[in-house]
């Protein structure tokens, strides 16, 4: 195949322990999966259908320094569990849904919570809220084979070493195989895809200069400071 251009070098995660990496199609997103941050966010934490919405593959990073991202007066951190894709496939039952798990890491749903408050009061699309440039932070991915599929487990984030948001796997409104088959449904997953999760409660505003240390119980950490 001849391009007419230099093709973008494909996004990649990290793999704990391994050379080798896990290459990343699309990032999937799954709105108010934790009561009580639905509750923080003005909505009513009933078991309503999840939401979806996406960030671009190439919005990964390892974390370590990250410029402050531009256009935000209001940066937010969302500590998430993170499903790796490792096998595709459309309409998948709950029951065969972790049989299409790679594996885990924790991320950062990085959020210019200033522009998503504009797009929500407008009706606009949440894009340039969520899907902006380094907005997914993402520790090295665990193989499922190697620690199984956590239902539980405590994931927090500290900013400046204290704790701002704590909260269990095992809160999730919608579980992990619930979210997947659920997301099959509208799009057909494919090996690359991620999936976060949803975030606890406790979310707040970042400033440059800001570290921020997320983890997840079993899974890994991720390590953020902002520049100015
Ligand atoms: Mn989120």
């Amino acid at each position: 195949m001849q391009y007419v251009i230099d093709p973008p070098p494909r996004a990649f995660v990290p793999v704990a322990g391994e050379t080798s990496v896990f290459p990343v199609r699309r990032i999937w997103c799954v709105g108010r999966n934790y009561a009580d941050h639905a509750r923080e966010m003005g909505a009513d934490p009933t078991r309503e259908p999840p939401f979806f919405f996406s960030k671009p593959g190439d919005a990964v990073n390892t974390g370590g320094s990250l410029p402050f991202p531009v256009q935000t007066a209001d940066l937010h951190h969302e500590i998430e569990l993170v499903v790796a894709i490792g096998r595709g496939g459309h309409d998948i039952p709950v029951e065969d849904a972790l049989g299409h798990v790679y594996g885990y890491a924790v991320g950062l749903d990085m959020t210019r919570r200033d522009i998503q408050a504009e797009a929500k009061k407008l009706a606009r699309p949440w894009d340039l809220a969520k899907g902006f440039d380094q907005s997914c932070p993402i520790s090295p991915i665990v193989p499922a084979a190697r620690i199984g599929h956590p239902s539980e487990g405590r994931i927090e984030v500290a900013v400046n070493g204290k704790v701002q948001q704590s909260g269990d796997l095992a809160q999730m409104i919608w579980s992990i195989p619930e979210a997947i088959a659920y997301l099959s449904r509208f799009v057909a997953l494919a090996p690359g895809d991620l999936l976060m999760t949803g975030t606890p409660a406790g979310v707040s505003s970042v400033k440059p200069g800001d570290t921020l240390r997320g983890t997840c119980e079993g899974v890994g950490e991720i390590v953020v400071t902002y520049g100015a």
